[in-house]
């Protein structure tokens, strides 16, 4: 894929991350899945390299770039076969809200763990009641003396087993208006009233999915993370990235697969050519090789705008993004199983499990429609419908 939008020192951090990912690879992953393991010797050499705190602030052992630079490294990961998807959530949302809006010492005491990788936080938003409509979410934080107590429900939030701590979006209310207002905190693995159970899913992915029940979990008032009264900015400020990092995760997919079905399509032969040699084999495959550079182009606007400190701009351009990836990606991995005839369907090639990992991208961590829905209303200024 070129990279002409990207700096030099862009492009060469893209080629030193995928060869870090060539090392490991598809089988590395596969393996680790198997044996009911973490990626942590990827987790931790990528760390080490500076690849996982790469966009956190130098004061605090980060590399002070971006999420462009983030989102360059989970791409190419991806690309390998071999994604971290806690650094969606990780460096991403949790890194980036503790580096914007934390105090000094929440930033002294997560952010330089953050970025070499000994410390994981995990960030729960999505409620069994509330899904896609987060403002119907109900995770109460009450004060009590000088202390918090949480009171909610979680789902679908990946990684909890493994996170030192989990980012909880809850809500306080207003002394005043007595409305509900969002705020996050950080919740302790081991917190007493925390609880977790796995949900069983159909994804052959390293990182779990957890119900959480927060059960009068009493914190100290240093577990809020920044301004009670700016909780929505502060949520946004993490969400963007979080965006922008889903679509890099769906175009390193996408790219794994379209390369093992060009790889297939140019040497198996059932008539006189090789397969790749029919148009109706080629054209879909390069289709989605377009469409993966067009989404990438998205992704990068979007990081740009982000980095540039354009929350706003950057909005629109991270949701836009997340929607190309995702729907670039889903095509991209349909076609490349289509490609393999029953091949794609064998644990050989390994392929068949993405069609299901590509549709997290679709889901999560907002879904198509509600991306459309967000265009509709607020790029096209149609009337909202719910
Ligand atoms: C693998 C995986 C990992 C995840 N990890 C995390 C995590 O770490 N942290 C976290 O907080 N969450 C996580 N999530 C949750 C994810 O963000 C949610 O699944 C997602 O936001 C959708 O919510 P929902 O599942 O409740 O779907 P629902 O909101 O119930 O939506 C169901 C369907 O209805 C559609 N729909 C809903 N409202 C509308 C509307 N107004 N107009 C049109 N269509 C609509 C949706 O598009 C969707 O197709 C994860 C999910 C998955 C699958």
């Amino acid at each position: 894929m070129t990279t002409l939008v990207e700096t030099e020192e862009q492009k060469a951090l893209r080629s030193a991350v995928a060869a870090l990912g060539k090392r490991y690879g598809r089988d590395y992953l596969t393996k680790v899945v198997a044996d009911g393991r973490h990626p942590d010797e990827l987790w931790s050499e990528a760390a080490k390299l500076g690849y996982l705190g790469v966009n956190l602030p130098e004061a605090y052992g980060g590399g002070g770039c971006g999420i462009a630079e983030l989102s360059i490294v989970l791409e190419e990961l991806g690309a390998a076969g071999s994604p971290l998807l806690m650094m969606v959530v990780s460096p991403a949302i949790c890194g980036t809200v503790i580096a914007r809006f934390g105090t000094e010492e929440q930033k002294r005491a997560w952010l330089p763990g953050l970025a070499d990788g000994t410390r994981t936080m995990a960030f729960g938003i999505t409620e069994p009641d509330a899904g896609s409509n987060s403002h119907r979410i109900t995770t109460t934080a009450r004060r009590d003396g000088d202390t918090w107590l949480l009171n909610g429900r979680k789902v679908f939030i990946s990684g909890v087993d493994i996170a030192d701590a989990t980012l909880i979006v809850g809500r306080t209310e207003d002394a005043r208006t007595g409305s509900l207002k969002p705020c996050l905190f950080i919740v302790p693995r081991d917190a007493d009233g925390f609880g977790r159970r796995r949900i069983d899913m159909e994804l052959h992915g390293a990182e779990k999915q957890f119900e959480l029940t927060l059960d009068d979990v009493r914190l100290p008032a240093d577990a809020l993370v920044g301004d009670e009264d700016a909780g929505l900015l502060q949520l946004f400020a993490g969400l963007n990235p979080e965006r922008v990092m889903t679509a890099a995760f769906a175009i390193g997919m996408g790219r794994y697969a379209l390369s093992r079905a060009v790889e297939y399509a140019r040497e198996r032969t059932v008539w006189k050519a090789p397969i790749g040699a029919h148009q109706a084999i080629a054209h879909p495959l390069a289709q989605s090789h377009i469409e993966l550079e067009l989404a990438r182009l998205m992704m990068q606007k979007a990081a740009f705008l982000y980095d540039s400190g354009d929350d706003i701009a950057a909005g629109e351009a991270a949701n836009m993004a997340k929607y190309a990836a995702a729907e670039a990606c889903v095509k991209a991995v349909d076609q490349a199983v289509h490609t393999l005839g029953g091949n794609g369907l064998t644990r050989e090639f390994g392929l068949a499990s993405l069609i299901t990992a590509s549709r997290v991208s679709r889901i999560a961590p907002v879904s198509r429609e509600m991306i459309l829905n967000y265009v509709s209303h607020q790029t096209l200024g149609l009337p909202k419908s719910y």
